[in-house]
């Protein structure tokens, strides 16, 4: 099992081969001493449910029978190994045969001394004010970072795998030792809808990942005291009455967050708890004269930002 690798050698000439020009011939992979066989794909239209994604050209191993060496970089077992080594144990477990466990967990906000007051992540009714919580237990600074550290290595990994679902082979997600599927905790902005549904009837709430792109940054206000980010949503056509349209916002609750770096269209993925809920219906101003204007209900996505590392800038 191996990576998408964007440079090869011809089997032949041993020259270096780039994916812009690597049409024909017989490759293997670059790494001294691996010169496992590699095949050229062509950016290609993927259809996944109701929804095509641009897959980029690449090269990936010729079969599966060819695997890369055990030291070269671009072996995903190899690859994972690494991250096993740099991880906490009790945040990625080595299992038998290369596999490894995934524990999610909830990074609340750390405790203050001097304040009883903290914004929680679980806190499904908060009304623009943080709740007081006594019972929470409060993960550390230091453990909150490391266990991000891992699971952006993850999320790194899972986005130059050749095959996305080779990950959910090797990686099992727990939450509470009970399992949780990878395209239950992932979803970028053609799953939101899905995002909000799945989590929403889920009888267990568990930490996701979300990844999108910045729509706007939004200043603490009399309204509501917390810095917000805005990602965009997806394009929904209002074909009927009322259209259903997912809205995400990360709601900033530690002070390390330097809001000058989400401009439009910057490209990040969230981790943490979300809570679901529903809006008012609202008519969007091109509708306002209709005689029967159509309404939209925004199904709301909100995660309390409370580690600045909650956020990952691709
Ligand atoms: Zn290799």
């Amino acid at each position: 099992m191996g990576v998408k690798v964007n440079n090869v050698l011809d089997k032949h000439t041993l020259e270096e081969v780039n994916v812009k020009n690597g049409y024909h011939g017989d490759f293997i992979c670059k790494t001294k001493n691996c010169n496992a066989d590699m095949i050229f794909v062509r950016e290609h239209e993927k259809r996944r449910l109701e929804k095509t994604i641009f897959v980029p050209s690449f090269f990936k191993l010729k079969s599966n029978k060819n695997q890369h060496d055990e030291n070269c970089s671009f072996n995903t077992k190899g690859i994972m190994k690494v991250i096993a080594r740099n991880s906490d144990s009790n945040i990625l477990k080595s299992l038998d045969e290369n596999k490894y466990e995934f524990s999610l967990q909830i990074l609340h906000k750390p405790a203050k001394k001097s304040s009883s007051i903290e914004p929680t992540t679980d806190n499904e009714n908060y009304n623009n004010t943080p709740t007081k919580r006594k019972t929470t237990q409060y993960v550390n600074k230091g453990t909150a970072s490391s266990y991000i550290k891992t699971l952006k290595s993850i999320l790194e990994l899972r986005a130059k795998i050749e095959e996305e679902n080779e990950l959910a082979s090797i990686i099992t997600l727990k939450y509470n030792s009970k399992k949780i599927y990878w395209n239950k905790f992932f979803f970028n902005h053609t799953r939101y809808i899905e995002a909000y549904k799945l989590n929403q009837n889920s009888p267990i709430k568990y930490p996701i990942c979300i990844h999108g792109k910045v729509s706007k940054v939004i200043k603490k206000n009399d309204k509501f005291k917390f810095d917000k980010i805005k990602l965009h949503n997806p394009y929904i056509e209002l074909l009927s009455k009322i259209t259903e349209m997912p809205s995400i916002e990360l709601l900033i609750s530690s002070e390390d967050v330097e809001l000058d770096k989400f401009k439009n269209d910057t490209e990040i993925l969230i981790y943490g708890q979300a809570q679901f809920s529903t809006s008012q219906l609202w008519t969007p101003l091109e509708e306002r004269e209709q005689e029967e204007p159509k309404k939209v209900r925004f199904l709301k996505i909100e995660l309390w930002i409370n580690y600045n590392e909650q956020i990952m800038l691709l």
